[in-house]
């Protein structure tokens, strides 16, 4: 069992998405125990406001750091542990196959998402453990960064997916492109699916499928093998 919080100002948008499909049946299941948290319940004053304008000038706001904070503490209080807190920030490592990975041993992981122009660097200087980003440009908030690591992290959390082999064949998982994929109907368009697949012959099916892993990550991705 894993624990995600997530830190937000649009629990909406996140729940529409993680109560959808494998993530949603996950956590019917109780194998993701996942739960969004409004960082404005934790501003302090009347208006609610969790941004204010930078200091030295510049366009845009900055989200202020103490209703973070204190949505961080009652996080640790519910869990009754610290858990591992990650910024979805463009200035991040970037996310790949082996950093998710590595993210299903942990059992507690918060994850913090920005938006404007970020959060006070003493934030993240403060309770920040880890900083990731979902690749080289700027989205305008972190809910979808949030999404697409809690998505690559969640489905390979034991029970997710009905086995480790539907992720463990896919593609990345070890530095490899997958295989292509056929189904129904045998002819389409005029195109056959490969006579092996339909053989019955086992071994030669995986030594089929193999080859073509390969085959694919010389043609789409050379630069990973
Ligand atoms: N001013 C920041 C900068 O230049 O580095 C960008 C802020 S961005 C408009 C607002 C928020 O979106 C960030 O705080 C972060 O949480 C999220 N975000 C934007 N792009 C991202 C990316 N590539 N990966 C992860 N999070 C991202």
């Amino acid at each position: 069992m894993i624990s995600i919080d997530i830190m937000t100002l649009f629990p909406e948008v996140l729940e529409a998405v993680l109560s959808a499909s494998i993530i949603g049946r996950a956590r019917k299941k109780n194998i993701l125990d996942i739960k969004t948290h409004q960082i404005r319940d934790y501003a302090k004053d009347k208006h609610k406001r969790v941004d204010d304008k930078p200091y030295g000038g510049g366009k845009g706001m900055v989200m202020k750091p103490e209703p973070i904070y204190d949505c961080f503490k009652d996080i640790c209080k519910f869990r009754g542990a610290r858990p591992k807190l990650i910024y979805m920030s463009p200035k991040g490592k970037k996310l790949n196959q082996d950093i998710a990975k590595f993210l299903t041993s942990e059992s507690n992981i918060c994850i913090l998402c920005g938006h404007y122009e970020g959060v006070d660097e003493r934030v993240i200087n403060s309770i920040v453990d880890d900083q990731i980003s979902i690749g080289d440009y700027v989205l305008t908030g972190g809910e979808i960064p949030a999404l697409v690591l809690i998505d690559a992290v969640g489905r390979m959390v034991p029970g997710v997916l009905p086995s480790n082999v539907c992720f463990e064949e896919e593609s990345h998982y070890n530095d490899k492109l997958e295989y292509p994929q056929y189904t129904h109907p045998f002819k389409w368009m005029g195109m056959e699916v490969p006579e092996v697949l339909i053989s019955g012959h086992h071994k030669n099916i995986e030594k089929w499928k193999e080859e073509q892993s390969i085959l694919e990550t010389k043609k789409y991705r050379p630069d990973l093998l």
